[in-house]
């Protein structure tokens, strides 16, 4: 079986430095904000381009704390409008309704599956304060219209970041171009801890400032408690995992491009649709770090078994969407048929840095078999 994702041998690719990072934090005797966080920090904000980092226990966190603090710093209040594209994962909306703000579902522009600038504009109302885009699947999102947009509506980006490490335009990165980042160091995304974790960059030190307090208990001075704030901490020991894959984050976006121009210039297909590029190239594209490689086809179940019965793990990336989710069953039924396409034909081809080239080939070799087989 080719799998979708090896994540042990990812990280069987670091083995021995892993080890030394993890045996240096057991001897030290210390485990939670200690130097190895704040290593990262520095590291990663220097990667990101930021002026600060701060680490906390996942994504999530990260991009409701942002917003959390935008809240405390008087910003934002409780009842304001955040736009958000309405296909991504359910976490980036998660993070608006627990602040108790109203998240405003639109639809992605097609092409790039990514928030519409268009349409961005179009939802804007009095009682809109923040702007949220995904750079979904790894691809950065309209960055120059959308920041455009927010600094004529006086808005802030807050950017979900959590597939994109490394993704830029213009020499300028994720995590580099709203007022503040949200990033994911789960295991599977494209930079993974050994566990969960997550991190916020930003250039605005107040806004650090006061992030710092609410993730630990909303205190700056220990026993002072200014917010209600929670325990939302990245441990020393995964930001020792994450300083050794740091340095190792750009060989591993080359490889994954490598594949995608592998899958883009090898499936002929016609019935698969195969992802954008904004250059000439996979390889040249650096807004793109191709966390997820999504086809679409619109007999995805007869295509996905095709490929399993082929020996090949595929996933969905998503099947169902936010507002067709239980979760908020509560809303007005609203309609998206642009999401709702996207969720009933995408599917997602295995892509990482240790997926073999052979495989590759394979894959590609199945994919343009499909439909031929089935009609024959
Ligand atoms: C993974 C992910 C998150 C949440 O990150 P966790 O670390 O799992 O909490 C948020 N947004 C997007 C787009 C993600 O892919």
């Amino acid at each position: 079986m080719i799998p979708f994702l090896d994540l042990k041998s990812i990280n069987e690719h670091y083995r021995n430095e892993l080890i030394t990072a993890c045996t240096d934090v057991i001897d030290s005797g210390w485990y939670i904000n200690g130097q190895q966080l704040s290593a990262f920090e520095k590291e990663f904000s220097e990667y990101c381009g930021s002026k600060y980092c701060i680490g906390v226990a996942n994504g999530l966190d990260a991009l409701t704390l942002t917003l959390r603090a935008w809240k405390e710093l008087g910003k934002v209040k409780e009842g304001d409008e955040v736009i958000v594209p309405a296909n991504t994962y359910i976490a980036t909306v998660l993070a608006i309704t627990e602040n108790n703000l109203t998240p405003i579902l639109v639809e992605p522009d097609k092409a790039t599956y990514n928030l519409c600038p268009k349409k961005t504009e179009q939802a804007i109302t009095t009682k809109t304060r923040v702007i949220l885009p995904v750079h979904l699947y790894g691809k950065l999102a309209d960055m120059p219209a959308i920041i455009d947009i927010a600094e004529r509506h006086q808005l802030l980006v807050l950017e979900d970041a959590a597939q994109a490490h490394g993704a830029g335009l213009n020499g300028r990165k994720a995590g580099n171009w709203g007022d503040a980042a949200g990033f994911s160091f789960y295991p599977g995304k494209n930079l993974g801890a050994l566990g969960d974790a997550g991190a916020i960059t930003t250039d605005d030190e107040d806004l650090i400032k006061i992030l710092r307090a609410l993730g630990n208990y909303g205190s700056h001075i220990k026993y002072h408690n200014v917010y209600q704030g929670v325990n939302s901490r990245l441990d020393e020991i995964q930001a020792a995992m994450l300083r050794v894959k740091l340095r190792y984050l750009d060989d591993e976006i080359v490889a994954r491009r490598k594949i995608a121009h592998a899958y883009l210039t090898g499936i002929k297909n016609p019935l698969i649709h195969l992802p954008e590029i904004n250059s000439e190239s996979a390889l040249s594209d650096k807004s793109h770090v191709w966390h997820l490689f999504v086809i679409r086809n619109t007999q995805r179940e007869a295509l996905q078994s095709h490929l399993l019965e082929n020996d090949i793990q595929t996933l969905i990336h998503y099947p169902i969407p936010i507002h067709e989710q239980q979760a908020y069953r509560h809303w007005s039924k609203p309609s998206f048929p642009i999401t709702e396409s996207i969720h009933k034909e995408v599917i997602s081809l295995p892509i990482s840095p240790v997926t073999k080239s052979n495989d590759i080939e394979e894959i590609i070799k199945t994919c343009d078999l499909f439909n031929k087989e089935a009609n024959a």
